[in-house]
């Protein structure tokens, strides 16, 4: 389904309760894994959101920046805004919903489409 400005606050209430079940995911884990410490580092950061100035001017909402784990590629991505239609590239394959022009205009996350929390 395209993204709607309507969605954003919905788009938002899901990244919280994923991220409500942070602290539960971390009682599964050895806190010696590698896991236990990313999870452990990412989640911090996603609650004291440290970067906050540097995060709002790349247009991305605490979930994407802090705990969005999806590796990505370093090749440049043709995509198509779901606001906009407009054809855009993205620097990695793990390409945005929209264009930085639509979500700035929304004031959303670029990324996700939810509101910039
Ligand atoms: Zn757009
Ligand atoms: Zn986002």
């Amino acid at each position: 389904m395209p993204w709607h400005p309507t969605e954003a606050a919905s788009i938002t209430d899901q990244h919280h309760q994923a991220a409500a079940t942070i602290p539960q995911q971390l009682t599964l884990l050895h806190p010696t894994s590698y896991r236990w410490r990313e999870l452990t580092r990412r989640f911090q950061a996603y609650t004291e959101d440290p970067k906050a100035p540097s995060r709002q001017r790349t247009g991305t909402c605490r979930t994407c920046f802090y705990l969005d784990a999806r590796l990505a590629g370093q090749a440049f991505t043709d995509y198509r805004c779901e606001a906009c239609g407009r054809q855009a590239s993205w620097h990695t394959t793990a390409i945005p919903r929209l264009c930085s022009a639509c979500a700035r205009y929304h004031v959303v996350c670029q990324h996700c489409g939810g509101s910039m929390d």
